[in-house]
């Protein structure tokens, strides 16, 4: 069966949030034909990019009022106050709240209301991503699931919404708010965000603390590692390791296991337990309320680190990469 925007012709979708997912997802159910009105705060940082974009922004209250279905897109941190001030108070009966990332509704930071549909759809990918491949006729593939169903229908408008968005074109996957939450974070942690870069700076220290320029370690650790991406992307490890030299597989082969072992294995165990348990949850809660003491150290840490300054030399020289 083709999953279509049908469920959502007649309804009045409000976008909270015009950041990365926020902007992707109002330009796509616009385009796809569905009624979107962008709720931001007046004289707020992406309003003037709403406005230019040819929508009618609304106070987010106003925007909760009119709505059929809500897509909650700003900060994951500013969801729980913005849910209890904003949404709680003016979202219609039987109207739809919509997320991207279960954390809030997971972690029980938001409880919602009890005669409201709850769902999600989840791009697996970036918004400018979500915008371009919608743009050239393709889709992101989506997550989607349902939390809480009051009217029999949420199923179905989370797999409209996520048709707007253009996912249904690719591929569309039930999951639930626990998975999704739980997998999204570990993979961020563990490998994405947090296990890539670091891999990325260790490298780099390594060769520059051997005496090797900047520049080169710079090539060989970073730059390069976006080559392999691709290849892994686009036809997994198979197609990586029948692109690269034999001698880059012996290698791979005899080092790739001692430098990701059995105990960084563990320690990612460690990593999901504490994202099962709410630890993880906990501690960015308690974070972001301390001001982000913490979270703004380890970030300066990270930008002040070496490769970012040889990084930006000579990302200046490969005018290829800001045409994007
Ligand atoms: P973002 O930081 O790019 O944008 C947030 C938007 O919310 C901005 O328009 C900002 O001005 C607005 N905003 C901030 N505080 C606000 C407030 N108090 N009231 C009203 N508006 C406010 O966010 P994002 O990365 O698009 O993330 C949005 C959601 O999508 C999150 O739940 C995130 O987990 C999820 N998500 C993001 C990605 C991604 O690739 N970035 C992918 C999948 C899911
Ligand atoms: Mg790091």
């Amino acid at each position: 069966m083709t999953v279509t925007t049908q469920a959502l012709q007649t309804s009045r979708i409000a976008i909270l949030g015009y950041g990365s997912q926020g902007r992707a997802h109002a330009l796509n159910l616009r385009d796809s034909g569905l009624d979107v009105v962008v709720g931001l705060r007046p004289g707020g940082p992406t309003s003037a990019k709403a406005t230019a974009d040819g929508f009618v922004v609304a106070t987010p209250e106003d925007a909760v009022k009119s709505a059929d279905l809500v897509a909650v897109l700003t900060p994951d941190m500013v969801q729980p106050k913005l849910y209890e001030e904003v949404i709680a108070p003016n979202l219609k009966a039987g109207a739809a709240l919509l997320f991207a990332h279960g954390f809030n509704v997971h972690f029980k930071t938001i409880a919602p209301r009890g005669d409201i549909d709850v769902i999600l759809v989840a791009p697996k990918g970036p918004g400018y991503l979500v915008r371009t491949e919608f743009e050239i006729g393709r889709g992101v593939p989506c997550l989607y699931a349902v939390y809480q169903d009051t009217t029999g229908e949420a199923e179905e408008r989370a797999t409209a919404y996520a048709a707007g968005l253009g996912g249904a074109r690719a591929l569309l996957i039930e999951t639930d708010f626990k998975e999704e939450t739980e997998t999204d974070l570990f993979g961020e942690q563990a490998v994405l965000c947090g296990g890539a870069s670091e891999l990325v700076q260790k490298g780099f220290e390594t060769l520059v603390e051997a005496g090797y320029r900047p520049e080169i370690a710079y090539y060989e650790v970073l730059h390069e590692l976006k080559l392999i991406v691709d290849l892994l992307y686009q036809g997994g490890i198979t197609k990586m390791l029948s692109f690269v030299s034999e001698t880059a597989q012996y290698g791979d082969y005899v080092s790739g296991p001692r430098v990701v072992d059995a105990a960084t294995k563990e320690r990612m165990k460690a990593i999901l337990k504490e994202i099962q348990d709410g630890t993880f949850a906990r501690n960015w809660t308690e974070e972001y309320k301390a001001g982000l003491p913490n979270y703004r150290r380890m970030k300066q840490a990270d930008l002040d680190h070496p490769i970012e300054k040889v990084g930006a030399q000579l990302r200046a020289k490969m005018v290829w990469l800001n045409e994007a």
